[in-house]
């Protein structure tokens, strides 16, 4: 979400320009029936009038269609060739114009280009928003409270699910929980009043902290992410579970 915020902010250099030409190579990153017609279609010579982010996607909207993006773990936005200032870990900065898998050229020179190596991204036109829940970075205290108390699901697999909130990667879940003190298999709904606000104060607080140092890979918890590797907070060997399908890292000492 770190990386796709910073994304949302190369795109805004692209609000107010006028789409001349869609370029679309790669039917298999069109996705949610998605086509090269349809995008051509829909978005020449519309407008791009402002730049949304839900969770990990990407919205940009335009006086004629929405363009939902995804850029996976290695897609990158480019708009006149430049991506966010600081360069971001995942994925290369090599640059091969087969990688390219989507592009808008502007009137009056200029261009936005998705730009995906692995071809784990993807490209929608009007995607559906309804099953997505809020983003992490607007939810309140009180509606986090609320929707954890609803459900029984271990709080890392919680966190990672984008229909309860949107916006929350592995290692984001990881840092948040290390944190804020909480143990990722504890279920959600066993958390106090006092430990659900705890929770949202540190994950507002984490996705700031680390998309100020650029990545979300750039948490104190992520230096310690290996095998043997001991909690930065106290020196207790870091236990390594799966948890909600992904690996996750944690400190029994502290983590409760
Ligand atoms: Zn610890």
């Amino acid at each position: 979400m770190i990386e796709i915020e910073a994304y949302r902010r190369v795109a805004e250099r692209a609000v107010g320009r006028r789409i001349a030409r869609v370029d679309a190579p790669d039917d298999w990153y069109l996705k949610a029936g998605t086509t090269a017609a349809a995008l051509r279609a829909a978005l020449r010579g519309a407008q791009i009038t402002g730049t949304r982010r839900i969770g990990k996607l990407l919205l940009l909207d335009t006086d004629q269609a929405v363009l939902g993006l995804r850029f996976g773990m290695t897609g990158r936005l480019l708009v006149d060739g430049q991506g966010p200032i600081e360069r971001l870990e995942y994925g290369s900065s090599r640059m091969e114009p087969a990688w390219i898998r989507f592009a808008l050229s502007f009137h009056g020179g200029g261009r936005l280009e998705v730009v995906d190596p692995r071809r784990l991204g993807g490209v929608v036109l009007d995607p559906t928003l309804d099953h997505l829940g809020p983003d992490a970075l607007a939810i309140g205290p009180a509606a986090l409270r609320d929707r954890l108390a609803a459900s029984a699901a271990p709080l890392k697999a919680w966190l990672l699910d984008q229909h309860r909130i949107a916006g929350v990667g592995n290692l984001l879940a990881d840092e948040a929980l290390w944190r804020a003190g909480l143990d990722p298999a504890r279920p959600a709904r066993s958390l106090t009043p006092a430990e659900a606000r705890r929770l949202h104060k540190h994950l507002i607080a984490t996705i700031t902290t680390l998309g100020d140092r650029g990545g979300s890979h750039m948490g104190d918890l992520q230096v310690a992410r290996a095998r043997g590797a001991t909690c930065p907070r106290d020196g207790t060997p870091l236990l390594r579970r799966t948890i909600g399908g992904r690996t996750t890292y944690s400190c029994p000492r502290h983590q409760r």
